[in-house]
């Protein structure tokens, strides 16, 4: 390590190699506070080739590999094992943006580009880089393609794959892939940038990327249902798919639970007379016809209501009150932290079947786990839902294997868009067979034989 550290230092400066005392005090923490983070060095390479130059060095002295950009993943990925053991690589220093091509819709940034900088270059062409999330502030846009991010807007734009037309990636012995293609259409055999996107930092690191842009959405319609019951759930989703179309960008579902911490622990105030068991905030989007989308939007509440699928409904009748509705969504989170924290689990399952798997997990977490209580909220359009368990102290992997069972036999996913990283590794084998786990592992020693990039991560 000592040899292979001084040779990094060659290649990338005194300032390009931070030592561990700095690295720990400085950037790379988890986010969750769950693992502890003790890297040989962190580098800070400036540019692709310095990317190349530092692998080269890492592959030839079997140095392993932790990528890391924003810091802000939930699942472990980016933060080193062992003791001084692996070396952290920041992109954050690759941090251009490279291109806007409005004609093409389309952009090329650097991988350190933190995702809100991304969103504003895009919009100074009158476009926008639909990737949505609460940690947009500090993410960057190679950990947003590396965990193959989700968020709010995956209903109608899709996750980070459907985002990325092109990638510039530095493969684990330092050769550079120019893969920034821009094409929409590409039918020529295995699509390896895919293979990159949601690798999670082992497979090689990202440093640039081609996005797709859309045309900027000027109108926003916004509404929170008040739901008698998860029941009405299907049958909600269905109709806002009928009545606002491919305007419909977001549906997220919270439960009383979740009203009751974000009063209690945030001091938010509950926008209905009286309490629901559950709650749905509906978001649709449009470039043109404010009017209209209006109208989609009221059509869409009075047929809920008038078919009992809503006990109530509040359409935001103006900006500062849409931010409200989705200031009460986005602060579950941080509402679950302040109550003393909870096991998290990201899960999907099929869109038909959510419903069904939420009532009956919760019914059943309460049963085996008495004392505990869920908190299940999440972008049911997308059949995703963070199945949260408060109160479980250390019954916490108990109670973890029981909802992963669960969700294995709603023919679901363990993690829908956090990704895998080192929490949830041992629970990748709920939802992915045996042949499926060793095509990934395959995968892994075709790209990675030397197995230096972030050992110990995705794969069990
Ligand atoms: C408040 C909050 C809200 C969130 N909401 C969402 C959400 O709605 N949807 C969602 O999907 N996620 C969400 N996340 C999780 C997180 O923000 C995303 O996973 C994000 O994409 C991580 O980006 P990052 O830059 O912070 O990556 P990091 O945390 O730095 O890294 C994540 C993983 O990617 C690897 N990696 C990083 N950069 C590279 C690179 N250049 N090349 C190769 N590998 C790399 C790392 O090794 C690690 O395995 C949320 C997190 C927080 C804190």
């Amino acid at each position: 390590m000592a040899r292979g550290l001084a040779q990094l230092r060659g290649v990338l400066g005194e300032r390009g190699v931070l030592d561990p005392g700095a690295a720990a005090a400085g950037f790379v923490r988890d986010e969750r506070g769950l693992l502890p983070a003790r890297p040989a060095a962190v580098l800070r390479p400036r540019s692709t080739a310095e990317v190349a130059a530092a692998l080269r060095v890492c592959a030839e002295h079997r140095i392993p590999v932790v990528p890391f950009a924003g810091g802000t993943g939930l699942v472990g990925g980016a933060i080193p094992l062992g003791d001084r053991t692996q070396v952290v690589l920041s992109v954050r220093a690759l941090d251009r943006i490279r291109e806007v091509d409005p004609a093409d819709f389309s952009l090329t940034a650097e991988a350190g580009c933190v995702l809100t900088d991304v969103q504003r270059a895009a919009e100074e062409h009158g476009l926008a880089f639909p990737l949505r999330l609460a940690s947009e502030g500090s993410a960057r846009l190679g950990g947003a393609i590396a965990t193959n991010a989700g968020g709010s807007n995956v209903l109608r734009y899709g996750m980070t794959r459907e985002l990325v037309l092109g990638l510039e990636a530095v493969l684990p012995d330092g050769r550079i892939w120019h893969g920034l293609r821009r094409l929409r259409k590409d039918n020529t055999g295995y699509d390896l940038k895919q293979l990159l996107i949601g690798s999670e930092g082992t497979l090689g690191v990202v440093t640039a990327a081609t996005v797709r842009l859309v045309p900027r959405a000027r109108h926003h319609a916004v509404a929170l249902l008040a739901l008698p019951g998860l029941d009405a759930v299907t049958a909600l989703l269905a109709l806002a798919r009928e009545v606002l179309a491919d305007r419909l960008t977001a549906l997220e579902l919270f439960s009383r639970t979740g009203l009751d911490l974000l009063t209690r622990q945030l001091g938010a105030r509950d926008p209905f007379a009286r309490p629901h068991p559950r709650y749905l905030l509906v978001e649709a989007t449009g470039t043109r016809d404010p009017v209209g989308l209006a109208d989609q939007l009221r059509e869409f509440l009075a047929e809920a209501l008038e078919r009992g699928l809503a006990a109530d409904a509040l359409p935001a009748l103006d900006g500062p009150q849409a931010r409200a509705f989705w200031a009460l969504r986005e602060g579950l989170p941080e509402a679950e932290k302040r109550a003393g924290g909870a096991v998290k689990h990201d899960v999907g399952v099929p869109l038909g079947a959510l419903a069904e798997f939420v009532a009956a997990a919760e019914e059943q977490v309460a049963r085996a786990f008495p004392g505990t209580v869920v908190n299940a909220f999440g972008h049911v359009g997308d059949g995703n839902v963070h199945f949260n368990v408060l109160g479980a102290g250390e019954r916490a992997a108990e109670v973890s294997a029981a909802v992963y069972r669960l969700v294995a036999q709603w023919e679901g996913t363990v993690s829908a868009e956090h990704g895998i990283g080192v929490l949830k590794r041992d629970a990748l084998a709920y939802t992915r067979d045996p042949l499926e786990l060793e095509l990934l592992r395959t995968v892994k020693q075709a790209l990675d034989p030397l197995g230096i990039m972030n050992p110990g991560k995705l794969l069990p």
